[in-house]
């Protein structure tokens, strides 16, 4: 739907004409992001520079009955950035990307939301701090982004994810006014605790202008190793044993086989292709002594779960090995075939055997080729489907195998999305997770945010 010139004008009154982009070249970029989807285009695409600016350009939108998308980098996975409905304005964050305030003595930071978390975590490096939350996708993802998709990471285990470190933010509402919840101070008890109900909010609720952060000491010392398995229940004993022996590893990583192959192929890492999987696994803390000591206990339990051989890096360089190997793995599936849908079906950590060898035959059911990547710690699995989408007949298989996949993830009482988000591609199994008045109750607070439901309209709970 095309949107009148009259209101093209205003907008660019508001931001000025160069952060305003009407022409379909311009408009394409916003219409698709991560998820393998069918793009839509906006109707129009905006990138306010400042938060008056924002304010300005929601209420203008809003009582014009725009429906929003606010983007960020677009790296998710779940097709949340994808406008739905006709006539939409996807409003651009990465021109507020200053980070404002970087508190050493209060470990805190302030931003803006399209700042993007790898140079925030290197900002706060600098000082001398850390900020662990670190998606695959840091390098482009935005920490507005984060928080909308209560983005983890590999660090997730023992740090936590995105919403554990959300202090207070401010939030554009749907009338253009700034909303404000949380504090700098480390406790907070005057108001609901809105920051929580944002986190994974997925833009459906308003609009993060600025986001407080807690900032944490950085780790003294760590170590990092490589297990190798004959068989993946033997690596999920060992991800059971490490966690019940009370070692929590910042990181704790599964990869298959097939994903073991990909990279290699790839990195030559120097990765057992013949193992049935691997973990990758990290320990730090404040005191070398008690890391090494949690390194020898992880050993430990991995070869009396039956490791066929356990590495440990003596070195940066053989660290860095380590991890170039999982963040690999993504990018060397995904270079084998022109489709990769990778998904984020999680379950309690117990049963990561169950929904490996699922999975496996799944793959066989549906004669796809499945590699299972994921942060075994936390439950989190990425089977990750090679396939070639223009293949309509290979796709319909694909899509019956997601759907078995998330069958399985539900019956054995895990969730659809440990940290991807649920957006347009995975509205459709909500009601399965939950029941019909859990998706109206939430339905019932949104349309109390935002009456017009015009924010990421079509998205989440449908
Ligand atoms: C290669 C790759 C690796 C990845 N690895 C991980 C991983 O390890 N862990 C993980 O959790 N995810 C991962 N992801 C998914 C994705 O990167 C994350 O969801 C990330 O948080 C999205 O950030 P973004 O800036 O790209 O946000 P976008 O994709 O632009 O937006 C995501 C959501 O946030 C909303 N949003 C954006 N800004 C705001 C704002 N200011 N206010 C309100 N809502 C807002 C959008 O409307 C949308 O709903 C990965 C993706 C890729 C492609």
């Amino acid at each position: 739907m095309p949107i009148s010139p009259a209101l093209i004008k205003e907008f660019q009154g508001v931001i000025g004409a160069e952060q305003v982009f009407t022409e379909d070249a311009d408009l394409q970029c916003y219409s698709y992001d991560a998820a393998v989807l069918t793009p839509v285009m906006p109707a129009l695409a905006i990138a306010p520079t400042t938060q008056e600016q924002l304010c300005k350009c929601v209420k203008l939108a809003y009582d014009n009955d725009m429906p929003i998308t606010v983007r960020g980098s677009g790296t998710n996975l779940s097709g949340s950035t994808i406008p739905q409905k006709a006539g939409s304005v996807v409003i651009l964050t990465n021109r507020l990307n200053r980070i404002l305030e970087i508190n050493e003595e209060d470990l805190y930071a302030v931003v803006e939301p399209g700042v993007i978390t790898a140079q925030f975590a290197a900002a706060v490096t600098a000082k001398g701090l850390f900020y662990p939350p670190d998606p695959g996708s840091q390098s482009i993802s935005t920490l507005g982004g984060n928080v909308a998709h209560n983005a983890g990471g590999l660090r997730g285990l023992k740090y936590g994810v995105t919403k554990d470190y959300i202090m207070g933010m401010e939030i554009v509402d749907f009338n253009g006014e700034l909303v404000k919840t949380g504090s700098r101070t480390v406790k907070y008890v005057t108001g609901y605790n809105m920051a929580a109900l944002m986190a994974a909010s997925e833009g459906t609720l308003g609009i993060f202008s600025n986001i407080i952060f807690k900032l944490v000491p950085p780790p003294k010392a760590s170590k990092a190793m490589l297990a190798e398995f004959d068989d993946v229940n033997k690596a999920s004993a060992s991800v059971a044993g490490i966690i019940s022996g009370h070692i929590v590893p910042c990181t704790l990583e599964f990869l298959d086989n097939n994903c073991i192959k990909y990279v290699e192929a790839d990195t030559k890492a120097g990765l057992p292709v013949d193992a049935a999987a691997i973990l990758l696994i990290e320990v730090d803390g404040g005191h070398p002594q008690l890391v090494e000591e949690d390194a020898a206990k992880v050993m430990e339990v991995c070869r009396k779960c039956g490791s066929t051989n356990i590495r440990i890096a003596q070195t940066a360089e053989e660290k860095f090995k380590i991890w170039e190997a999982r963040r690999n793995a993504l990018p060397a599936l995904a270079r084998a075939r022109p489709t990769t849908v990778l998904e984020d079906a999680t379950v309690p950590r117990s049963q990561i055997p169950a929904m490996v060898a699922a999975v496996n035959e799944i793959a066989k059911k549906y004669k796809l080729e499945i590699g299972t990547f994921g942060h075994a710690g936390d439950g989190n699995l990425h089977p990750t489907i090679l396939c070639d989408r223009r293949d309509k007949e290979e796709f319909a298989r694909v899509e019956a195998a997601v759907d078995e996949i998330f069958d399985v993830a539900l019956k054995l009482k895990g969730t659809l999305s440990g940290e991807h988000g649920i957006g347009l591609a995975k509205a459709k199994w909500m009601e399965k997770e939950t029941n019909r008045a859990t998706i109206d109750f939430n339905l019932r607070l949104r349309r109390a945010l935002d009456p017009k439901m015009l924010f990421n309209a079509g998205k989440k709970f449908v």
